[in-house]
């Protein structure tokens, strides 16, 4: 008996024989799509170019539009030696008659757009469907524009399924299963449902929310499937979706009505490492409920995706690494398959014929008739393949998109990117030409460990680790990596955190100074804005008299603290950001109660403080040694830096640990002795980082922890003789008050004082004319409406070209309306309350200003009836110099505003007093490169939002009336707290000076490091 690599082996060959007698190349069409595939395959850097140029071509107006993104794409930004005659004539061409390639290029990129899409429309797809008929191929129809960002966009596209799935069923009530075995399994019409076009709000952490808010927009779907005697399958899209859908499917044909229904099938990629578990979970789940269903194995789309993600987030990457792991994953997942073909009915979603094979090989082992399982390919792909199936006796069923080409075109750029892939089966088969032998290779043989013992590098040892990640000098600076909400168990440790600190409301929390715990008469309550009512927490109230305590207590530590080792103090923060990791749960479930922030942005908020600790130990590290200005014969000349005393740190509520935990961070590591005052409205939160420090050793007397009314000890300490430095973050109102005291010298002060201002912002985006719409919306409401627009990076003027303002408002307006506004305590939550009730008054104020100076096009309607809840609020037709286009509102409230060209955007957006965050939409190289060089902002930020700075990354902060100019978690943050010190000393005796000169001298450090 043969062995079951031999069976592979064998029909692999057949496989071959019979595609080689209907020789296809991967590039099937030729001309255009050939040319650009072959350019492609052949440079990286070109790839991307190309890629991006096919991206953006459908949403190009006029022939000159599309002519200048070619040469914008090509001539200028890239190496013309590198360009092909093809491209090279089609640049000179396209620039000497416009109106005429513009028009040909259109043609071209949309003719290969068809090469992969079915259909413009359900009749359009007819012609094709009629066609594989006659070729004994069936079909699965998949409606392209998965990309809603709106319920208005999900309800329509549910509208387009429900049309098309009567359209098919009409077209092909005569038609017949082509085997004419087994067809009960097989239903004629397969329709592919994506779930994110169906719900615009899926939020990872929160499947439960998907489910309600999808069964219902199902199951009407469904039952006329049913009815008519239709098979639905949902398609598997990025990881973040994997458990909503699994659940989902699980969910909705367990209900009474769909229990007994076996035409259901879902998909199971088998690049993720997690797919075993869910296949094991998928077929148990069958067998209790006791009707069949159907996988269809993929190995999945969206590798490229995947990893990049998780490798921006720190997270542990979902997917393989290595290509054959996918495929022997593959193989084992198809057994498992096989061997359950009781409840489940298998689908092979593969091109490869190593794959394929094995399937046909391992079913013929069990004995399995061929046609009780099918092999399904996408449409315009390995055509030869599908004939060599159907030649062999097998079901084969044909994935086909229909659609427009603009809403495809996120599939085609997948198709495209499959079909280069230095790893995909397709390009070795027929565009490399790599031998059958090799094609057919056992993938577990490739991945056997060699001689010595050693697997080759697996995607297991690149793994991201949660732990504090290495400051040292040397190793590339990581940050903490963001909690993935769309893993259970981190839903289950919020869960808990959310109940446990419930338990704690009402704690008591006393003022610290030099290290003694203080209770004043008077106590402060901290309130949930989400529920007023409840008191998360009091907080001991300082007076001047605890202020001048801890100013002299302050005071007294400096002299020991700043003569404290550099490495002692950088150990102090790395301590510090230890402890913040292991308390992460606990206190983003704080921040939701404390100041309403939703989980993820809780979370991103201790992540953001964990970075500032570690990276501002780093950086010390790097700056602590005297250094050598010049290499100068007979001259030694040091610099170096000393604290400056005492630090004043006055935080706000917004980033209640992030940015109270980043000034005192700097401070501390630079020899500074503090004392923090975080905002009244999160004095919790600051008590905790208080905690923090002293778990990790801060000295008494090093930090002081002070709560009180800024107006009271703020200002008294900013005017403070013994207070050094202040570190400010906060609005431009206190911030400015604080910056003139600041200036003045007082009786006996000892040094001018130092003021770190960050102040706030009236932050605009604008949207290009050739933007990416999907995008731009969908980052245009996050930027706006996390965490209430209260983030002083929050956009609150959206700019937008007149070409699309009617479009982007439409889709703005019903992307806002589709916002959950809600008590944050829910994981999906958007929008939560603002901070208190005079922000609460102040923004709904703004917001009757909005109406008497533009036109209000968008106020949601329901929000929570108690609680600090502002429904999420939209003016159009803003001008440039109204009130609510140039004060800072610091809420939910966003001006869209029309301009007619860049020139003119530009200029409205610098037209403010502020410059913090600033951000640009579009797809032209050349628009792009005249923002990042004309907008004044701080931090710029093109194709994202405009907030969510990372720390080392994005150093943060602006200048105008937004700021001093100091970049928070960035390179050179630090001297702001440091005053730098020169010695020189002349080392020439009777003109004999040393021949060399060290680069760094430890003398001036005491102690020595
Ligand atoms: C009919 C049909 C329906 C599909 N539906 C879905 C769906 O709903 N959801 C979905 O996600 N995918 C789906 N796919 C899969 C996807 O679109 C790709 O076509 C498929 O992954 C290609 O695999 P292959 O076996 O044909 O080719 P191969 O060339 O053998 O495999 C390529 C695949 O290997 C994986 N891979 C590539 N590089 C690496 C690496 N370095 N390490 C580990 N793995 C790697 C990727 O998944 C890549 O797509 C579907 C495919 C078909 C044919």
């Amino acid at each position: 008996m043969r062995s079951l690599q031999g069976e592979i082996e064998q029909r692999g060959r057949r496989i071959f024989e019979l595609v080689d007698k209907h020789p296809e190349s991967l590039l099937s069409k030729a001309g255009f799509y050939q040319r650009l595939m072959t350019l492609s395959m052949r440079d990286e850097q070109l790839k991307l170019q190309l890629f991006r140029f096919v991206d953006v071509l459908p949403s190009l107006r006029t022939s000159g539009e599309i002519v200048e993104h070619l040469q914008e794409y090509f001539a200028d930004a890239h190496d013309s030696r590198k360009l092909s005659e093809f491209l090279r004539a089609g640049i000179r061409l396209a620039r000497i008659v416009p109106w005429i390639s513009g028009p040909i290029l259109r043609w071209n990129v949309s003719e290969m757009a068809h090469q992969f899409i079915a259909g413009r429309n359900p009749n359009d797809v007819m012609r094709t469907l009629r066609k594989r008929r006659t070729q004994k191929i069936g079909f699965t129809v998949d409606l392209l524009g998965e990309a809603v960002v709106s319920e208005t966009e999900a309800d329509e596209y549910a509208a387009r399924y429900l049309d098309l799935l009567e359209g098919l069923a009409h077209e092909t009530k005569n038609w017949t299963d082509p085997l004419g075995k087994n067809s009960e399994l097989f239903p004629v019409v397969n329709l592919s449902v994506k779930i994110s076009a169906l719900y615009s709000q899926i939020n990872p952490a929160d499947p439960a929310d998907a489910i309600v808010h999808l069964t219902p927009k199902l199951r009407p779907l469904l039952r006329r499937a049913r009815e008519l005697g239709a098979f639905i399958n949902f398609d598997m899209e990025s990881y973040a979706h994997k458990n909503s859908t699994l659940e989902l499917f699980k969910t909705v044909f367990t209900e009474e009505e769909f229990k007994d229904w076996p035409h259901a099938g879902i998909v199971i990629q088998a690049y993720l490492r997690d797919s075993e578990t869910d296949l094991r979970d998928l077929i148990e789940w069958g067998r209790a409920r006791g009707t069949r269903f159907a996988v269809r194995l993929v190995k999945g789309a969206y590798w490229d995706y995947e990893t990049t993600k998780s490798r921006q987030n720190g997270w542990d990457c979902p997917v393989y690494l290595q290509k054959p792991e996918s495929d022997a994953n593959f193989e084992a997942l198809t057994r498992s398959l096989l061997e359950n073909e009781s409840v489940v009915t298998a689908a092979f979603g593969s091109h490869n014929v190593r794959s394929i094979a094995h399937a046909q090989a391992f079913a013929d082992e069990l004995g399995i008739d061929r046609s009780r399982f099918e092999f399904q390919l996408l449409y315009g792909m390995a055509g030869p393949i599908k004939r060599a199936l159907v030649d062999m006796g097998y079901r084969v069923r044909e994935y086909s998109p229909v659609g427009e080409l603009l809403p495809g075109m996120s599939y085609l750029v997948r198709r495209l990117l499959e079909n280069t892939s230095n790893e995909g089966f397709l390009r070795a088969k027929f565009s490399e030409n790599v031998s059958a032998e090799d094609l057919l290779r056992d993938p577990c043989e490739i991945l056997r460990p060699s001689r010595n013992g050693v697997l080759p590098p697996s995607t297991a040892t690149i793994n991201m680790t949660t732990t504090i990640p290495k400051t040292q000098l040397g190793a590339p600076y990581e940050n903490a990596p963001l909690t993935n909400f769309a893993l259970p168990e981190n839903q289950g440790k919020m869960r808990t955190a959310l109940r446990e600190q419930r338990n704690q409301f009402g704690r008591k929390v006393p003022l610290t100074i030099n290290g003694e715990k203080i209770w004043t008469d008077t106590m402060f309550s901290s309130v949930n804005p989400s529920q007023p009512d409840q008191i998360v927490g009091y907080a001991a109230e300082a007076g001047i008299p605890e202020a001048e305590r801890a100013i002299a207590a302050a005071r007294g530590a400096f002299e020991k603290w700043r003569r404290t080792s550099f490495e002692q103090r950088c150990q102090l923060l790395e301590r510090a950001a230890e402890i913040l990791e292991r308390r992460r749960f606990e206190l983003s479930a704080l921040e939701v109660f404390e100041v309403g922030k939703p989980w993820a942005q809780a979370d991103g908020d201790i992540a953001e403080a964990i970075d500032f600790c570690t990276f501002y130990a780093r950086q010390m590290r790097r700056m602590r040694r005297p250094r050598l200005t010049q290499n100068v014969p007979g001259e030694e000349s040091y610099q170096h830096y000393w604290p400056r005393g005492v630090a004043l740190v006055i935080a706000p509520w917004n980033f209640p640990m992030a940015i109270l935990c980043g000034m005192v961070s700097a401070a501390l590591v630079t020899g500074n002795t503090v004392i923090m005052k975080p905002s009244e409205q999160s004095v919790i939160i600051g008590a905790m980082l208080m905690e923090i420090y002293e778990e990790a050793g801060v000295p008494p007397g090093v930090l002081n922890f002070l709560n009180g009314k800024g107006s009271v000890i703020g200002a008294h300490m900013v005017d403070h003789k013994d207070v050094d430095l202040i570190a400010f973050t906060g609005s431009r109102e206190v911030g400015l008050r604080i910056w003139e005291s600041a200036g003045k010298t007082r009786e006996g002060q000892r040094e001018l004082k130092r003021v770190i201002c960050e102040m706030g912002g009236k932050n605009a985006m604008i949207v290009d004319s050739d933007a990416d719409l999907d995008e731009a919306i969908v980052d245009s409401i996050y930027s706006a409406f996390g965490f209430q627009g209260q983030k002083c990076s929050a956009l609150s003027r959206l700019i937008v070209l007149e070409e699309n303002y009617d479009r982007v408002v439409e889709r703005l307006l019903a992307a806002a309306a589709s916002l959950r506004v809600g008590n944050p305590e829910e994981p999906g939550i958007a929008v939560g309350p603002v901070i208190d009730e005079a922000a609460y008054r102040r923004i709904l104020e703004y917001i009757e200003v909005g109406k008497s100076e533009a036109t209000l096009a968008y106020q949601a309607k329901k929000v929570p009836p108690h609680g600090y809840f502002i429904p999420p609020t939209i003016f159009t037709g803003v001008s440039p110099s109204k009130r609510i286009a140039c004060e800072e509102i610091f809420g939910p409230v966003l001006s869209v505003l029309k301009v007619r060209n860049l020139d003119e955007a530009i200029e409205v957006a610098n037209g403010t007093d502020y410059a913090l965050t600033g951000g640009f939409f579009s797809r032209s190289p050349a628009n792009i490169e005249r923002v990042k060089a004309q907008l004044e902002a701080g931090n710029v930020y093109i194709n994202r939002p405009c907030t969510g700075a990372i720390v080392g990354r994005h150093p943060f902060g602006g200048f105008k009336m937004s700021g001093s100019g100091t970049k928070a978690g960035g390179e050179d943050y630090l001297l702001n707290f440091l005053v730098p010190r020169v010695v020189t000393e002349n080392v020439t005796r009777h003109g004999l000076a040393p021949e060399k000169t060290p680069e760094y001298r430890d003398e001036f450090l005491w102690p020595k490091a």
